[in-house]
């Protein structure tokens, strides 16, 4: 284990290896021992948003719940009154808003956004390469025999805690491919179950994460059909994400929210490996400069990305690189399995790092007591890994080192204008008998908080 002198062990430091929540905000520093940049365009975000309505036609034929809009997959923007008195934001400290994704069709979770949009990619690229499809064809050919015949020759693969796998083997297994998903021990079982029903092979491994992950891609590169999903390496998951900024600026607008220097925008994203909340920061920033603020948030015993934040500020010294947060001394165990990551993706890292504004970690009990709070007070049902979001606002706008950094910023003189924005990354799924037990614990919790 990395054992720094005490004396360099600064404040955060300490409460992050002693598993307290923290907020650490980002020092202007160049980022030392950074793998080489991960550079996206904007282009490559709307190459995605177009690849998705391309395909849009075909996914509501395959999907029932996409009918209604037409095959798109998106989830509403709501204004959360009753949250923000819940989570005790004063009205002067702005408004809270949730970007609902743990409603988000076929996958329950923002796996939907990133996992579908890379089986879309794979499935075009094989269509167009073996003649199935012409450019500017109708999609919906995708659905007849020769295509699937075509696609039942490949395996698609993936490596995931739970969700992402739910993601891509639904619609892995919908466009006809064959599919395999390797799931860490802390993986759900009403997970598993989920994917097995649906035909798709479940692998389970013994250890975290980032041994499915191995697993699944040892297992792929033996086979010359096989395609491997790679949560820690995809440019394809990110861009993926990414797109969800360009909607978002729609809802903004229709909702009439202006994002400026006068009106900040404040988002805060659960995060594990880091390529969802990474897509979604880089895509914000690409539209609205400055004026967003993105803050990911992570377990206290799982801050991966924060530990490469500091890493890269060159605040771990004499840490492994990447560094784990087993070398914190943590365990990596924690009821949010959506973000129970020990490494952080060094593609998202580089892509997203020098965008973020801080990391905040919390702790399990405060997930549950959020999630009975979003429960109680605007009745939607989210899964303990969502709740992180809720946080955000409170270790901002209610802790000393989030008032200070506001301060520093010239932001403290606008928050009465400003956006909270907290995405709430999953739950539809999760079974009622499962999502009881979350909300009675979490019930109990709060109130005795
Ligand atoms: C996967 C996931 C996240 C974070 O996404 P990463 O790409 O792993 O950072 C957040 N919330 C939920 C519910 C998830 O399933």
């Amino acid at each position: 284990m990395f054992q720094p002198d005490d004396a360099s062990l600064s404040p955060v430091l300490e409460s992050l290896r002693q598993a307290r929540p923290v907020l650490w905000t980002r020092p202007e520093c160049r980022n030392t021992g950074a793998a080489p940049g991960a550079h996206f365009l904007m282009d490559q975000v709307l190459s995605a948003q177009e690849r998705f309505a391309r395909f849009a036609p075909l996914l509501a034929e395959l999907f029932p719940e996409l009918a209604a809009t037409g095959g798109v997959i998106e989830s509403p923007l709501l204004r959360a009154e009753g949250m923000q008195a819940a989570i005790g934001l004063a009205p002067q400290a702005g408004r809270l808003w949730i970007k609902a994704d743990h409603a988000l069709p076929v996958a329950g979770s923002i796996k939907a956004r990133g996992g579908i949009h890379e089986v879309l990619e794979f499935a075009e690229s094989l269509a167009l390469a073996e003649g199935l499809l012409q450019p500017g064809d109708d999609y919906r050919k995708l659905a007849g025999p020769k295509a699937r015949a075509c696609f039942d020759r490949y395996q698609v693969a993936v490596g995931s805690t739970g969700n992402l796998g739910l993601s891509i083997g639904v619609i892995a297994s919908a466009l006809g491919f064959r599919s395999a998903v390797h799931m860490s021990a802390d993986a759900k079982a009403w997970k598993k179950a989920r994917l097995r029903a649906r035909g798709v092979q479940v692998v389970e491994h013994a250890g975290d994460y980032e041994k499915a992950v191995a697993a699944g891609r040892a297992q792929v590169e033996a086979d010359p059909c096989g395609y491997f999903v790679d949560d820690e390496r995809s440019a394809s998951l990110f861009l993926g994400y990414a797109a969800a900024a360009l909607h978002l600026r729609v809802q903004l607008a229709q909702a009439g929210v202006r994002v400026d220097a006068e009106h900040p925008l404040f988002v805060y994203l659960p995060c594990g490996v880091g390529g969802a909340p990474g897509g979604i920061a880089f895509g914000l920033t690409q539209l609205y400069g400055p004026h967003v603020h993105c803050f990911f948030a992570e377990p206290v015993q799982s801050p991966c990305f924060l530990a490469r934040m500091m890493a890269g500020c060159g605040q771990l010294p004499g840490a492994p690189m990447p560094p784990s947060v087993y070398d914190l001394g943590l365990t990596n165990v924690t009821e949010a399995d959506g973000l129970a990551v020990p490494c952080a993706s060094e593609l998202a890292y580089a892509a997203v790092g020098g965008h973020l504004r801080g990391v905040y970690t919390v702790a399990d009990d405060t997930l549950y007591a959020d999630l009975a709070r979003l429960k109680d007070s605007e009745g939607l049902r989210i899964e303990p890994s969502a709740a992180a979001g809720f946080s955000g606002p409170r270790q901002l706008c209610g802790s000393d080192a989030g008032r200070a950094w506001l301060q520093a910023r010239g932001l403290q003189a606008h928050l009465p204008r400003a956006t909270h924005l907290a995405w709430t990354t999953g739950g539809l799924f999760v079974p009622d008998e499962e999502y009881d037990r979350f909300l009675s614990r979490g019930r109990s919790l709060a109130a005795g908080s």
